[in-house]
């Protein structure tokens, strides 16, 4: 078997996250792929679990359900590890918000998992869609109670939310019986979420970092043009070559030194394994400091073509 590298961190209803966990959209690839090409998940998430990662994270609509489970399925069966070891995330879609809706979503998605349970379900947006495209205005309280249904079917160890603002999430609390668990948000270097982390440490709800990288990797696209810090930045490549690591590995350890979890997502073997090698140095005082001043509050994820929903979630004008 294989040794799991990350720490946990323990969720408000007594379950535990590994705080580093493996993305498997490929939208965000340089070649803005989004269905998976042979068996290419399917091998990142074999390899990820032989290099210590116990978390991976999917949703219904990365269509890569089907490969995460089939992985981990093998990884079991070759008694590398335990199904209850890992913790798998999976998001309901834009189009299930009706209450009744959920549970039959969720079933969906362990059969393409070919699972029995997620270790964690979130509500992937807080906008609901009808397939033709028109708002689906069911009120978030209502899907929530869904949500809660899921768990009590033992469908979904944990509950969560996703790019739900702070004001969404405090309709949430002020109506659910089961607190959300996790909110899973956007950042990085260029969106720190400052207010949003101090929101979510004050409620007991643990955040999630997806798009990690944010617009350091990225050759142009979304926020990635004027005010990014780039992978290239003279100051990140001083300090990575201090502690012997690459860029984005020093992001990743600011990450976690944040206190947050993050879930990087990579195909390639090397950066599977480089991702995860993060936790035998510590960044200095200083250096935190001087990625914390690199907070640009740029969005690279703006759900921007969900902008005229009533509840999109974030300020317009970030595009
Ligand atoms: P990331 O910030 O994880 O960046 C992914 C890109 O970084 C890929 O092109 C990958 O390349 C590259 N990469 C990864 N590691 C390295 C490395 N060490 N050195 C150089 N390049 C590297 O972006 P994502 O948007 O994919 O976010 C991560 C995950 O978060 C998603 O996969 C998904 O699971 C989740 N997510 C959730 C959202 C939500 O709405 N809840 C929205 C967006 C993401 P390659 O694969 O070619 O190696």
């Amino acid at each position: 078997g294989s040794v799991p590298k990350a720490p946990y961190l323990e969720l408000n209803d007594g379950h535990r996250l590994p705080q580093l966990g493996l993305g498997t959209w490929l939208g965000n690839s340089s070649q803005g792929r989004i269905k998976p090409q042979g068996h290419e998940v399917q091998q990142a998430v074999e390899w990820a679990i032989a290099a210590g990662y116990r978390h991976v994270d999917t949703a219904r609509v990365y269509g890569t359900e089907p490969q995460v489970g089939a992985a981990i399925r093998e990884a079991v069966r070759r008694g590398d590890v335990k199904r209850e070891d890992l913790f798998v995330t999976t998001k309901l879609w834009n189009d299930r918000h009706a209450r009744a809706a959920v549970v039959p979503a969720l079933r969906e998605s362990l059969a393409a998992l070919g699972l029995d349970y997620v270790d964690l379900y979130l509500v992937h947006w807080p906008i609901g869609q009808f397939p033709n495209g028109s708002y689906d205005l069911t009120d978030h309280l209502s899907t929530w109670r869904g949500m809660e249904e899921a768990q009590r079917l033992g469908l979904a160890r944990s509950i969560g939310l996703s790019n739900f603002n702070q004001s969404q999430i405090e309709g949430i609390l002020a109506g659910c019986d089961v607190k959300p668990a996790v909110l899973q948000v956007e950042m990085n270097l260029n969106l720190q979420q400052e207010s949003l982390r101090a929101y979510c440490s004050s409620r007991g709800i643990v955040l999630t970092a997806y798009t990690p990288f944010g617009s350091l990797l990225k050759g142009g696209a979304g926020a990635a043009g004027a005010g990014a810090t780039r992978v290239d930045d003279p100051v990140l490549v001083e300090m990575a070559g201090k502690y012997n690591k690459t860029v984005p590995q020093i992001v990743l350890r600011y990450l976690m030194e944040l206190g947050v979890a993050a879930i990087p997502k990579t195909i390639t073997k090397q950066r599977v394994e480089q991702n995860m090698d993060i936790f035998d140095f510590h960044l200095t005082a200083a250096d935190r400091a001087a990625l914390r001043g690199l907070d640009a509050g740029l969005r690279t994820i703006a759900g921007g073509r969900w902008a005229d929903s009533p509840q999109y979630p974030f300020e317009r004008s970030d595009g």
